[in-house]
């Protein structure tokens, strides 16, 4: 039967068994963050199309390419947000939160580009994002490399991700460098595919970022932005560098990493994996120290990360890192005269009595057989049975669904819980 109505390409619906992985996923994230004293923002998913246009640049493939623009119905130019800073520090200085003070925070949630969908690319996906703002040394940028590092290590893949790192300078430093690359590349003008030569005159740093085979050879012998950096600068990427040390984080130092969006200085970084093809970085982020007064701010440094969690939670899948727990834990089957309030009952007692454990109360009668069917279809490790003998004494009956052999045990409904409790602690 074809369905008349469809999902929009690239926005995807996570089924049950999805949403299994992904809870936990984000509930290691919320305890890392908030072990590093993180606080949560909620921004609402869309802004003026503006904002992202003075944030993320107007030439950059985000704004240019990828934004879901439309006019909402008083003619106002909306955007759904492709990213998350942008609508963070908005946030931020709307509220007052960084005039003169530091704020160390977080969100979750989805964000939407119009690009082509493949495996690990979506219309809609989801970020985790850090941002800090007021500090402006290398001790906060390590800080939140670690803290994704930590997420890693809780995940168990910390050997699995490459963590890449560069630096961009200052404007200033940036602005000669890219001079002097634009200079390197027209001599070589001929040989750069379409997309280097359009970015050569709009944002010749993209060209660092391109993906093309003979771009990345004439790349061999450009000028490095290197180079170009003062003693400030220098020292700024040479304390980041010994703090990743100090705390045991290898590093890759990659000249070409420039990160697609505008705003970013100094400290850039990408956590990258080969276990999934193309869409390999899980995790990128950096300094942005003008956005703050660009968007109309006192000046604010500021550092942060966006972490996509799609390829994260695929990382895991690929990996055998992670597996759906079942929605079930104990099931409650029942047989006979009025048995069904005393399911309902028995249900809602152990609820009370095991606020944890996940129990599902049998609804539609049946026999026994078909019930248990049902109890080890949604994957329970133990079944409560009442039938006619438990109705009628005041009892429940517990059988261990996972060790057959077992023998099941009638008890007193007071005593149920604790019989339960010791099953599943197995
Ligand atoms: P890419 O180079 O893969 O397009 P990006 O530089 O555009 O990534 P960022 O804007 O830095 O990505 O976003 C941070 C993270 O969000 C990425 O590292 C990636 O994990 C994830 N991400 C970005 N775009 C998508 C997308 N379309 N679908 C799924 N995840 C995405
Ligand atoms: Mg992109």
């Amino acid at each position: 039967m074809a369905l008349s109505v469809q999902a929009v390409r690239g926005m995807n619906d996570l089924l049950p068994e999805d949403t299994a992985l992904w809870q936990q996923v984000e509930k290691v994230m919320r305890e890392t963050v908030a072990s590093f004293g993180y606080s949560e923002v909620r921004m609402p998913l869309l802004e003026k199309t503006n904002l992202f246009c003075r944030a993320i640049g107007e030439v950059t493939d985000v704004v240019e390419k990828e934004m879901y623009t439309f006019e909402d119905r008083s003619g106002e130019s909306l955007s759904l947000r492709p990213e998350g800073t942008a609508g963070c520090v908005r946030c931020c200085l709307e509220h007052n939160l960084i005039y003169n003070q530091e704020q160390r925070l977080w969100y979750m949630g989805p964000m939407f580009r119009h690009e082509r969908p493949q495996k690990g690319r979506y219309r809609q996906f989801h970020q985790l994002g850090v941002e800090v703002f007021g500090l402006n040394g290398p001790d906060i940028d390590a800080e939140i490399i670690m803290l994704s590092h930590l997420l890693w290590q809780k995940f168990g893949i910390a050997d699995d991700l490459t963590l890449q790192l560069n630096t961009l300078g200052s404007n200033a430093e940036r602005q000669a460098y890219r001079d002097s690359l634009v200079k390197f590349l027209e001599g070589h003008f001929e040989e750069l595919d379409e997309d280097s030569k359009r970015r050569l005159y709009t944002n010749p740093l993209r060209v660092l970022d391109s993906k093309d085979e003979r771009v990345g050879e004439i790349l061999k012998d450009a000028p490095k932005l290197m180079d170009f950096l003062g003693e400030e600068s220098l020292n700024h990427f040479n304390k980041l560098k010994a703090l990743l040390e100090a705390a045991g984080i290898k590093y890759e130092i990659n000249p070409r990493l420039v990160r697609g969006l505008d705003y970013y200085n100094l400290t850039v970084f990408e956590w990258v994996t080969t276990a999934l093809g193309a869409q390999g970085t899980v995790c990128g982020g950096g300094r942005y120290d003008g956005l703050v007064a660009e968007l109309g701010g006192s000046p604010t440094p500021a550092v942060g990360f966006g972490l996509g969690m799609e390829r994260l939670v695929l990382l895991l899948s690929t990996l055998g890192k992670i597996k759906a727990a079942p929605a079930c834990d104990v099931y409650i089957v029942g047989a006979g005269e009025g048995v069904e309030i005393a399911q309902a009952r028995t249900a809602m007692e152990l609820r009370k009595a095991l606020p944890h454990v996940k129990i599902t109360n049998h609804c539609g009668g049946g026999n026994f057989k078909k019930q248990f069917k049902r109890a080890d279809k949604v994957g329970a490790r133990a079944a409560v049975i009442i039938g006619e003998s438990e109705l009628a004494n005041g009892t429940l009956t517990i059988k261990d669904l996972r060790n057959k052999d077992s023998e099941q045990q009638t008890v007193p409904v007071s005593g149920a819980a604790a019989v339960i409790a010791k099953i599943l602690a197995q």
